[in-house]
């Protein structure tokens, strides 16, 4: 399986799970950048927040 990454227009290369910021308050989890705050895309942080650094 091979590992998802995101590149944040801030510039900040988000890898694994603690990259990541999630928020909270809908019925669906939104994960932010946790440098800027920017939005993730859903697919790809699925794929994110499931990885860790190893
Ligand atoms: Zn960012």
């Amino acid at each position: 399986m091979s590992r998802a990454t995101h590149t944040c227009p801030c510039g900040a290369e988000l890898r694994f799970k603690q990259d990541l910021e999630k928020e909270s308050g809908g019925t669906v989890a939104r994960w932010n950048c946790k440098q800027c705050g920017t939005r993730v895309p859903p697919i790809v942080a699925e794929k994110i927040k499931h990885q860790h650094p190893s």
